[in-house]
């Protein structure tokens, strides 16, 4: 997203030859097969991502008593929607969703590692899993936010979730201003990843 975020290209290829290296080994052992790796991959480009996110928060805009039963008991009220089976499964176990408005402007993080909501996210940019990231965005988040190109307002409360494997946060955006005619479903086009880590906000075009 933003180059100061960014390993260098040879950090990147040294990465890339251990989790190959890593991979052949775990084959090789029969601990999984070749097809491991992409069926996990896959799984989270196809049925668990942000797409199932944009749904949830593109129905909390149209529904304010949903989106009150999200921000109160999310796994729950994420169970009314009709997403694909497993939004409580591999790292969506304790999601709560926390909502942008009135004052406030919430943000994600992982201080510790990179815990992060995959069902409704999908799999973490390596941004978010970087050291000056996760340290700076807790200790100066104007800042940080600044960088990314999102100004929040001196009066606007900055309220930043830190998540871990007992609470994974994710962020519910203010729907834009000027979209009261849109649909459902053109609604779910306006929220994107970042708008629900916080780093961004959405926009009606
Ligand atoms: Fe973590």
């Amino acid at each position: 997203m933003i180059d100061r975020f960014k390993y260098r290209e040879d950090r990147e290829a040294y990465s890339a030859a251990r989790v190959r290296a890593l991979e052949a080994l775990l084959i090789k052992k029969g601990i999984i097969t070749d097809k491991t790796v992409d069926t996990v991959l896959e799984f989270f480009a196809t049925k668990m991502g942000p797409f199932n996110g944009a749904k949830i928060v593109a129905r909390a805009w149209v529904d304010p008593a949903f989106k009150e039963r999200l921000v109160t008991n999310t796994p729950q009220a994420i169970a009314e929607l009709d997403l694909p089976a497993g939004m409580a499964g591999a790292e969506g176990e304790h999601m709560r969703a926390v909502a942008n408005g009135s004052g406030v402007h919430n943000l994600i993080i992982c201080t510790l590692c990179s815990c992060y909501p995959w069902p409704v996210l999908g799999l973490p940019p390596y941004w978010y899993k970087d050291p000056t990231f996760r340290s700076r965005a807790a200790r100066e988040p104007r800042a940080v936010l600044n960088e990314f190109g999102l100004q929040i307002a001196n009066d606007v409360e900055i309220k930043v979730w830190d998540s871990s494997a007992q609470i994974r946060w994710f962020v519910i955006p203010e729907r834009p201003e000027g979209t009261e005619e849109m649909s459902e479903t053109e609604l779910e086009t306006l929220v994107t990843p970042e708008a629900m880590m916080g780093v961004a906000v959405s926009r009606a075009t």
